[in-house]
């Protein structure tokens, strides 16, 4: 027997502690597989009837050959298709030759028949499937990780750091729908810088950034933890404040107006400046979604802004519709 394939059995997992010797005969009829690089040897919906041991080489293995996302590296004396081999079913990924390599491949029947004299191979194999299951455990955990950081991401505004919009539009509606099941008034505002635009054009865009990350410390500042903020673009910010009657809000939304107006914004060339807030606030009722709330707060805040900027207006929502409580919060 080819005294390369010896060495690398000698070393394998699974024939810990075997007589190879006593294998010798069997193993001598088994094949030896050349496989060049990206010669795929398992991929799924293609059953394996066979037990590969890798004698030279490296292989991949990959959910995907397309992409390169890789799972495992299998490297000279680990075994393929253990899996497989075991349950019948179809691989659940592929293994690729990452290099040009060489496999013992190991037919199922063949394999049965001289595993079954060894007592070593029970433990052998379980040791070598909790390694498996280990191994697909830690790929788990940085998966679910991967998948959270992403989650994160696609709510947070990279800008301010708040919530952006996206995460306005799935947790505000239920929001309003707490409020309505638990009988409590909620408010939408809608904030608007005030001539922002002369920002960037007097002193640049980092200083227009730094006056929107300012603008939403101090947003935030003024507010409850139980109300929502979350910047809706641009610079523009919105803000939902559940459990809070209209007048409060009001209140609430001057303390934060008078925040920014009485807060020197730094930039970053060390200058500091002055900036003002419109707001425009409206209080839902029932039959009234987070689109038709938006709009009316826009209203309200288009008005603040005719009225000459830096101000609080109150919505007079009049628009009377019949309560539905099947009505779409969105
Ligand atoms: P008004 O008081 O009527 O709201 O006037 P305004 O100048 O604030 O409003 P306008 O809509 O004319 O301009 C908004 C500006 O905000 C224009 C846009 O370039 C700027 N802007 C939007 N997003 C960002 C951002 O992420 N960073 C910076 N620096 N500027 C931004
Ligand atoms: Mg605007
Ligand atoms: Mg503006």
């Amino acid at each position: 027997m080819d005294p390369e394939v010896l060495v690398q059995l000698q070393r394998s997992r699974l024939f810990r502690n075997f007589d190879l010797k006593s294998l010798e005969a069997d193993l001598v009829s088994c094949q030896i597989l050349t496989l060049p690089k990206d010669a795929v040897l398992l991929q799924p919906g293609v059953l394996n009837t066979s037990l590969y041991f890798v004698i030279s080489g490296e292989f991949i293995v990959t959910f995907d050959p397309l992409a390169v996302d890789v799972v495992a590296t299998l490297r000279p004396s680990d075994c393929i298709g253990e899996v497989s081999f075991l349950d019948h079913n179809p691989p659940t990924t592929y293994v690729i030759a990452a290099v040009n390599s060489r496999v013992l491949v190991c037919p199922e029947a063949h394999m049965w028949k001289m595993l079954k004299r060894e007592t070593e191979f029970p433990f052998n194999m379980l040791e070598l499937l909790v390694e498996r299951f280990r191994e697909k455990n830690e790929l788990l955990k940085t998966g679910l990780a991967r998948v959270r950081h992403f989650q994160v991401r696609s709510e947070i505004d990279a800008l301010t750091g708040i919530y952006n919009r996206s995460w306005c539009d799935e947790v505000f509606p239920h929001q309003m729908d707490l409020c309505e099941r638990l009988g409590q008034p909620v408010c939408v505002a809608m904030l608007d810088m005030d001539h922002f635009k002369q920002v960037n054009d007097h002193y640049g865009h980092p200083a227009g950034d730094a006056v929107l990350r300012k603008a939403a410390t101090l947003i935030r500042d003024q507010l409850r933890v139980t109300d929502l903020t979350a910047r809706y673009g641009g610079e523009e910010f919105i803000v939902m404040l559940p459990a809070t009657p209209s007048h409060e809000v009001m209140d609430k939304l001057n303390a934060v107006r008078e925040h920014i107006q009485n807060t020197p914004f730094e930039l970053p060339d060390g200058r500091s400046i002055q900036c003002t807030v419109s707001i425009g606030v409206v209080a839902w009722r029932a039959g009234l979604n987070l689109h038709a709330l938006v709009s009316l707060a826009d209203e309200a805040l288009y008005q603040a802004k005719h009225q000459g900027r830096n101000q609080v207006v109150l919505a007079q929502n009049a628009l009377t519709q019949r309560p539905s409580l099947s009505a779409s919060k969105r």
